[in-house]
């Protein structure tokens, strides 16, 4: 199936809910038939044309009416591809919602996803930003991408080894961004009990359950999160809209020295830095909770810029400017969108 939309508002596709006409929506559930019509535009036209891809919409922001065509992918299909006596390799299509995989993968009793869980997210975006949440990143459990190359229409193979996985990053933002449009990803999930509990007030909430199994993870982490995260439904957001910076040790033990009170935290693999919270910052400059119009900060989660109604994109970007500005006059620290933001 291939449903063309034309001249659509996209604040029902995006978890933020701001209003931008859009050109041209293109959905499809069907590779082939996606080709095809990709081959045909391609032969009708000299130019090459550019596509932006969406998923769920929980990470994207549009700040202004769009002309050009967005492709969105509602493929679905979840097929076991290969087994042994510790894993299973499980191809999911990219139109996929990532939370009902998680599900499907606990209920299997499968080790791995389980502290993913209720991340909104369409499988594709999976790989894309490299999702994490409770000391697990999605490239902990994926093998491997499969990708249309929008250049040459060619379908590519990519391993997980090749993705230039990092924090929220990977190659699908980097050297193929806006080439490469998943449509599957294939995780390689543990027979075998492998608990990540270390992170937060996980390990506890667990151990109050009693239910060590990748089910009873999946529902801690659900309940944690439903604490702490506003529900997009009830609000619009996008979650976190900073990233997290991780700086030179020395330059946090300088900042440490000034504000004793700063969470950091270890960076694997990188001994000679460390993260620190960009929402103790937003927070310690007293944001939290503030509204300003139409958009603020979230009342609990400092990192979290919410559209209280009505917002427009370039709204939530002068609000996140602001709060750029005041971390870098007060800690003299760069911070990032984490938000892939669309002009
Ligand atoms: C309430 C809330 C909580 C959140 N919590 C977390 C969290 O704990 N951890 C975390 O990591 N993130 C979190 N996020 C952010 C968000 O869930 C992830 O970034 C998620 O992966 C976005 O998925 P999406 O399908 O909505 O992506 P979109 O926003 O639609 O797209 C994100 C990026 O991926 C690209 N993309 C999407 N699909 C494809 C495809 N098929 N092929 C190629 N490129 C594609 C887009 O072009 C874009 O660059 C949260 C968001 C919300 C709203």
């Amino acid at each position: 199936m291939i449903r063309e939309l034309h001249n659509i508002d996209i604040a029902p596709y995006t978890s933020f809910g701001t209003s931008a006409r859009v050109e041209e929506l293109i959905e499809w559930d069907n590779c082939e038939e996606l080709l095809a019509l990709l081959a045909q535009r391609r032969k009708a036209s000299p130019h090459p044309t550019h596509y932006t891809i969406l998923g769920e919409g929980c990470n994207t922001l549009f700040t202004d009416n769009f002309s050009g065509t967005i492709i969105r992918s509602v493929a679905k299909g979840i097929e076991i591809v290969g087994r042994n006596k510790e894993e299973v390799l499980v191809r999911v299509a990219a139109g996929e919602i990532w939370d009902d995989v998680v599900r499907w993968s606990c209920e299997q009793g499968l080790w791995g996803a389980e502290n993913l869980s209720a991340i909104p997210s369409s499988v594709g975006a999976t790989a894309v930003q490299n999702i994490g949440a409770y000391g697990v990143e999605a490239k902990d459990i994926i093998a491997e991408v499969e990708y249309i190359d929008l250049k040459d229409l060619h379908i590519g193979h990519i391993a997980a080894s090749e993705c230039a996985f990092g924090y929220r990053d990977s190659i699908f933002k980097g050297r193929l961004a806006g080439q490469a449009l998943i449509t599957s990803v294939t995780y390689r999930l543990s027979t075998t009990p492998k608990p990540h509990l270390d992170y937060g007030t996980l390990r506890p909430e667990v151990e109050r359950s009693g239910n060590l199994t990748p089910m009873g993870i999946r529902e801690a982490v659900m309940a944690i999160r439903a604490r702490k995260l506003p529900d997009p439904k009830m609000i619009g957001n996008a979650g976190s809209f900073f990233k997290n910076p991780i700086l030179p040790r020395n330059q946090v033990e300088a900042l440490r020295r000034l504000y004793p009170t700063m969470p950091t935290y270890e960076v694997a693999g990188q001994p000679e830095k460390l993260k620190i919270a960009t929402g103790w910052m937003i927070d310690t400059l007293g944001w939290k909770g503030k509204r300003v119009g139409n958009v603020g900060v979230h009342s609990e989660q400092a990192l979290v810029l919410v559209n209280h109604g009505g917002a427009e994109g370039k709204e939530v970007v002068a609000l996140a400017e602001r709060i750029c500005r005041e971390v870098k006059e007060k800690f003299g620290v760069d911070i990032e969108p984490e938000v892939n933001i669309v002009q």
